[in-house]
């Protein structure tokens, strides 16, 4: 059978069922997506064309709270890819401990290749298709790869002209001047960094001078290098879809690599930029290298960052990395784990890793049901408390049962949800 990203995870999910001997009706729950919704929606282009694009969301479980889950415009989103970042939503909210169920959608497009207006019409009306299904207490979505803050503010405009009054709860990640939650931009990767630091404090290991190689610099790579650079750790390659860097020496300023992106519109040969690298003592090695080359370099810790599939068998065999940090859906193939598991490489699982952006979203689904505003430090610091203690539940659980840390993740997950199903009485030895 294909190892597709949904086939992978529904292989992972018996897999885990058998140990834990799961209730078959919510094993059946589990492998099949309480609601599939495929939208077609056509905008008129700027130079009057009709152009009709295809839109998807997926509410894979909404049984510990309402369907939750981003929304990814990118040429390779399709149904197949939704369905499997739904059921991982649903995991992640389990195991973050978020009454919150999950969901995921998305629409099959270049963002790139449209004007602003044209995004802004494409996203209003997908609103349109979707107003029916979402809503601030039963479906909300966020943002993913190539959605921003902004994106969520239009969502929720539309949304407001659709039932005839504003509902701030029916997207999260708005900007902070609209309801969005201090603290939420940053949240996967700072609940990334937090993870590794509680996984890694757990090991007895101490982080300052690990290398660290990350690919993908967009929102969450961006904000876990800054985090680990923090922390002291050394900061050594980044890259994005074009390419990227190697500075064997360390990235003294993230904020610098960005700005000089920004510039010229590439990562490649931003370094040595002003502070990025200490110009003097410049390394030979320092050199523009591909995306897929991040992964292999010799470095304590890779990132992958970007998207599904980033580690496949092929690459797998020659990472020289300890660990690999997750903060990706989905990045590793099940060729890969395996690999990495006979080469003693210990893989922090996306849906503990990444759990971040969930949990700080449901800080802003809190704020504005209650019409409360929280500090930035008081945002961070909960979503500090609530990642370890994720850490520190999967690592119990790894112990446990002796497996991976993966598994333990989902062990963890599915006695969450077998606690939700039980408190609803929908089990299979109830059939009145
Ligand atoms: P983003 O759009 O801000 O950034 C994506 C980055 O990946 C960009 O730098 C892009 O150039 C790069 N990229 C794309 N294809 C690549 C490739 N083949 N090789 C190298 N780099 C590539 O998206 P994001 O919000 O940072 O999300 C990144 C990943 O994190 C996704 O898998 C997403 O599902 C996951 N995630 C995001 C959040 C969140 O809060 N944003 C939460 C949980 C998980």
């Amino acid at each position: 059978m294909a190892d597709t990203a949904w086939e992978r995870a529904k292989n992972q999910l018996k897999r885990t069922a058998q140990r834990v001997e799961l209730d078959p009706l919510l094993l059946a729950e589990c492998l099949h997506p309480d609601r599939i919704v495929s939208v077609s929606v056509p905008i008129v282009m700027d130079d009057g064309r009709v152009e009709v694009f295809e839109g998807y969301r997926v509410q894979h479980s909404n049984i510990l709270g309402p369907y939750k889950g981003g929304l990814r415009y990118h040429p390779r989103v399709n149904m197949g890819e939704v369905e499997a970042l739904a059921f991982w939503m649903t995991m992640k909210t389990a195991l973050a401990d978020v009454p919150f169920g999950g969901g995921k959608g998305g629409i099959t497009v270049d963002p790139n290749q449209l004007s602003e207006k044209e995004l802004k019409r494409l996203t209003r009306e997908f609103t349109r298709k979707l107003a029916p299904i979402i809503g601030p207490t039963f479906d909300i979505p966020a943002p993913d790869v190539n959605t921003n803050a902004k994106i969520m503010q239009w969502i929720r405009e539309e949304y407001a002209c659709i039932v005839g009054k504003d509902e701030p709860a029916v997207v999260t990640g708005k900007p902070v001047e609209r309801g969005g939650s201090e603290g939420r931009t940053e949240a996967t990767g700072f609940g990334g960094s937090s993870a590794l630091l509680a996984f890694l404090a757990r090991l007895g290991k101490d982080p300052a001078g690990m290398t660290v190689s990350i690919q993908g610099f967009g929102n969450v790579g961006k904000y876990l290098a800054e985090s680990l650079s923090t922390a002291g750790l050394k900061i050594v390659a980044l890259s994005d879809s074009k390419g990227g860097i190697y500075v064997p020496g360390g990235i003294k300023d993230i904020a610098a690599v960005e700005a000089c992106k920004k510039q010229t519109g590439k990562l490649n040969g931003c370094y040595c930029v002003d502070s990025v690298c200490d110009i003097k003592n410049k390394d030979e090695l320092v050199q523009d290298i591909s995306s897929e080359d991040v992964l292999t370099l010799p470095v304590d810790i890779i990132v992958p960052a970007a998207l599904e599939d980033a580690l496949t068998e092929k690459n797998a065999p020659r990472v020289q990395a300890k660990y690999v940090l997750e903060l990706a859906n989905g990045p590793t193939t099940a060729e890969a784990d395996t690999i990495f598991a006979k080469r003693g490489i210990t893989v922090i699982p996306d849906i503990l890793a990444n759990a971040g952006g969930v949990i700080v979203s449901y800080f802003e689904w809190y704020q504005n049901m209650h019409d409360e505003r929280w500090e930035k430090a008081d945002v961070l610091a909960k979503l500090k408390k609530q990642m370890e203690a994720a850490v520190e539940n999967v690592y119990t659980h790894a112990r446990k049962h002796n497996v991976s840390l993966r598994e333990a993740a989902y062990i963890a997950s599915l006695e969450k949800l077998r606690q939700g199903f039980k408190n609803t009485s929908r089990l299979s030895h109830r059939v009145l």
